[in-house]
């Protein structure tokens, strides 16, 4: 299925000179969503994860709908003060300017193999920081997945490290 047709680009949308990759055409379609999951699924199985982590809030709806598939566990990486328990913490910069992600200590154990799973990689300030948050808790990362990579904001170094998969590449 071509995905990248389900995407609109919005122009200057959070800000002026920024085009943002409007990912909830391809939500509001029920196949379009469904095939998405399907073969996002089917990476983390490859990987033989034990678990997913993604980030706030729209890593959340593809994160859930694979944990579900593939029965792997789910944990959420969130922006300051939404999560309950003792968390590690991780400042970074993004597009858009500067923010800090929390994961809570011990949902990850030492064990457990981690694909990463978010909606876009842009600049990689987003996955370097959920990268730094799974090593403080020494689980293993087996894979990285997005719906849609924009090539041009970021290095290599991602896909040097790490298995990466994008469905979408720009
Ligand atoms: P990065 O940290 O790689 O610069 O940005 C990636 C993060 O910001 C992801 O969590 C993603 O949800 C969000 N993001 C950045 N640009 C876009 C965009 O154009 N569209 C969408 N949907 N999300 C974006």
């Amino acid at each position: 299925m071509d995905f990248k047709k389900y995407i609109t680009d919005v122009p200057n949308f959070p800000k002026e000179g920024v085009v943002f990759k409007d990912i909830t055409t391809l939500l509001n379609d029920p196949e379009a969503f469904k095939a998405v999951i399907d073969e996002m699924s089917q990476f983390v199985k490859e990987q033989g994860a034990t678990a997913i982590v993604a980030p706030e809030a729209r890593g959340f709806v593809f994160a859930s709908a694979i944990a579900y598939v593939t029965g792997t566990k789910f944990v959420l990486v969130r922006k300051p003060g939404k999560l309950p328990r003792k968390t590690n913490e991780v400042e970074y910069t993004l597009e858009y300017g500067t923010s800090k992600l929390q994961m809570q200590q011990g949902d990850l154990t030492p064990n457990d193999k981690v694909v990463i799973v978010d909606d876009i990689l842009a600049t990689g300030g987003t996955i370097d920081a959920i990268i730094e948050l799974i090593d403080k808790e020494h689980a293993e990362i087996v894979g990285i997945e997005f719906l849609a990579d924009i090539t041009e904001l970021h290095d290599k170094e991602l896909e040097k490290k790490y298995k990466v998969k994008s469905l979408i590449n720009y």
